[in-house]
């Protein structure tokens, strides 16, 4: 199948300074091949002028639509809303701060045709991060493919993707709140081809992820996916218990060899505290599916849309 028509979603924070460029050099990429193509630029309630840069390049350039939103809703909204308003034979996923090079964007359209896969993933190499940062990630990688069943987590390979129109109406279905899509990218399946990049830093502003906001978005990916914390937490209870049942036995013993032994203090403390820490970790578990739950079951849209450009 020769991909005739695609759109590309972009999803935009604070990113004024640099999408006059990325429209420039997406055109330059993409303008030489026989495709046609829609660029959606996603405004998630900027605080710089991205809103206004949107509204003139979309009003100038046939190519460019925006849809404005109303306030911050986060990336996987944006996103979201960007595959909603995406039409064609397949759609492309980037970033605006120009990490992810456009020069790719030929590549990433061919290998699709080529291959017919219904996602071609543009995987970076880790060149250029801080050690802290690829190691920590690279721990993540590792816990979470262990804590979430059915699905595999590449290191490296993030939005970064053209997807079929398939994978997209795929995607569309799971309408959950709490979206994780490095999750459900995977989770929806389909051929795979992965193509590989050279890291690069933000030309302009900054990454507007901090340590915090990485570490609650890594939970998102490892409870929204499914119930296995909830085993895990229940099977560390079991050993728990056991290991209490074995230290008990062996108290009886004691006692029935040698009597009466009266000091405990340090193990007695040192029961509570581990058995409260226990109990106040699995609360939390719960505590977050119920979380969870409570979002899903309000049905909120994902996100407010303010105005539409150029559509
Ligand atoms: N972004 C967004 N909403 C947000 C935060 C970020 O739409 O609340 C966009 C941002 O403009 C960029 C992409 O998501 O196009 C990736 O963000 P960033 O570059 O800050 O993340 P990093 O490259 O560090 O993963
Ligand atoms: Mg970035």
């Amino acid at each position: 199948m020769a991909i005739k028509k695609i759109s590309l979603i972009v999803p935009c924070y604070n990113e004024g300074a640099t999408l006059p460029e990325l429209v420039q050099q997406v055109s330059k990429n993409l303008d030489p091949l026989d495709v046609d193509w829609k660029l959606i630029l996603i405004n998630d309630g900027s605080k710089d002028n991205t809103g206004e840069v949107i509204e003139r390049l979309a009003t100038e350039n046939e190519s460019v639509q925006g849809i404005l939103f109303s306030r911050n809703f986060g990336k996987e909204s944006a996103m979201l809303a960007g595959l909603k308003y995406a039409t064609g034979d397949a759609a492309i996923i980037m970033d605006a701060d120009l990490q992810h090079p456009p020069e790719i964007l030929p590549k990433l359209i061919q290998t699709m045709d080529e291959t017919g896969a219904d996602q071609v993933v543009a995987r970076r190499n880790r060149k250029g991060d801080s050690w802290l940062r690829s190691t920590l990630s690279r721990f993540y990688y590792w816990f979470s493919n262990k804590m979430v069943e059915d699905i595999e987590l590449v290191d490296g390979s993030g939005d970064f993707r053209i997807l079929s129109w398939r994978a997209v109406d795929t995607l569309l279905a799971l309408d959950e709140r709490s979206r994780f899509s490095k999750g459900l990218f995977s989770w929806i399946g389909y051929p795979t081809v992965y193509i590989e990049y050279e890291n690069r830093q933000r030309v302009h502003g900054e990454s507007a992820w901090s340590f915090r906001s990485l570490f609650n978005y890594g939970l998102d990916g490892v409870i929204s996916f499914n119930a296995k914390p909830l085993r895990v937490v229940a099977g560390f209870g079991a050993v728990i218990f056991g290991l209490s049942l074995i230290y008990f036995l062996w108290l009886i013993i004691n006692w029935a060899f040698y009597g009466v032994e009266t000091p405990g203090y340090i193990t007695t403390i040192a029961a509570i505290i581990a058995f409260s820490g226990i109990q106040l970790l699995a609360l939390g578990v719960i505590g977050e599916y119920v979380g969870r739950i409570y979002s899903e079951v309000k049905q909120r849209p994902h996100y407010v849309v303010w105005k539409e450009v150029g559509f």
